[in-house]
């Protein structure tokens, strides 16, 4: 029930993105503007706060927090409170306790209206059907990943969750802390390998990963080094055949997590197999 409110919300997002004949990098800010929305940058006034909703009669008004530097994040933060100005039912609950909304954007809410508004975000921001196409213009990886958040303007983070759920290879980004992971996305094409067993929360780093010994050095993660090697994908996670994979990291800076991805290689016959799935695919 949740799940599907959550597409709802990705897809009223992509409606209005194709409706306003929008293009990459989506202007929030002129989205906003046509609807008399004023968008003001502020620092944030408790912890947490990404942005804020103000309505004043029929106005409305953004304010979002600018303690996290990254232009990827505060477009993000704008993009959410935009879901609650779009999406039917938000304005009714956002308002019932007063005429100042604050949000906390980037999934680190688990209340339903801050899930949606997130969810509009990414699919204001991140479209499938612009994804998808920006998508095959790059290497399978943290290439494309990249190349993504630079077309999108949104952060590394959010990138990498859109390209696990919409890309069509086997491919798989986490997201870790020391030893520890703190998420895990896998694609539709890698979760369909043969005994294939998802990488949980808090589940370790695999010892002899390149993010472990790289987690290692505090300096990788501030200054944003990057690294690759080959791996196999048993490495991180439990699967029955042996399939060569390539390991790729990079260091989230500020944030201070490391984005691994996966990119696995997996024989022909999977990838049929793999066609069953549902979902949204590239190419
Ligand atoms: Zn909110």
């Amino acid at each position: 029930m949740i799940e599907s409110k959550l597409r709802d919300a990705e897809q009223i997002a992509e409606k209005l993105v194709k409706d306003e004949g929008l293009s990459l990098p989506v202007d929030v800010l002129s989205l906003a503007a046509s609807r008399e929305i004023t968008v003001v940058a502020k620092p944030a006034s408790a912890q947490g706060v990404s942005g804020m909703l103000i309505r004043s009669g029929e106005q409305f008004a953004i304010a979002y927090a600018t303690h996290i530097k990254s232009e990827g994040f505060q477009r993000f933060s704008v993009a959410h409170e935009l879901g609650h100005y779009f999406l039917a039912g938000h304005p009714e609950a956002v308002f019932r306790n007063g005429e100042v909304h604050e949000s906390r954007a980037g999934f680190a809410s688990s209340d339903r209206y801050e899930l949606e508004a997130d969810h509009f975000a990414a699919g204001l921001l991140m479209p499938s059907h612009l994804f998808a196409a920006a998508s095959g213009r790059y290497p399978d990886g943290l290439e494309a990943i990249r190349g993504l958040a630079d077309e999108c303007k949104t952060s590394l983070t959010a990138s990498a969750i859109r390209y696990a759920e919409l890309s069509e290879a086997a491919v798989a980004i986490i997201i870790s802390r020391g030893s520890s992971v703190d998420y895990c996305f896998a694609s539709s094409s890698m979760r369909g390998c043969k005994g294939y067993r998802h990488l949980k929360k808090d589940a370790t780093v695999p010892r002899d990963s390149l993010t472990r010994g790289f987690n290692q050095n505090s300096k990788n993660v501030e200054s944003a080094i990057e690294d690759g090697a080959d791996s196999e994908l048993n490495l991180w996670f439990h699967v029955d055949d042996e399939i060569p994979a390539y390991e790729e990291v990079i260091g989230l800076g500020e944030y201070g997590r490391t984005l691994t991805v996966i990119t696995a290689d997996i024989p022909a016959d999977d990838d049929e197999r793999d066609s069953e799935w549902s979902g949204p695919r590239f190419r």
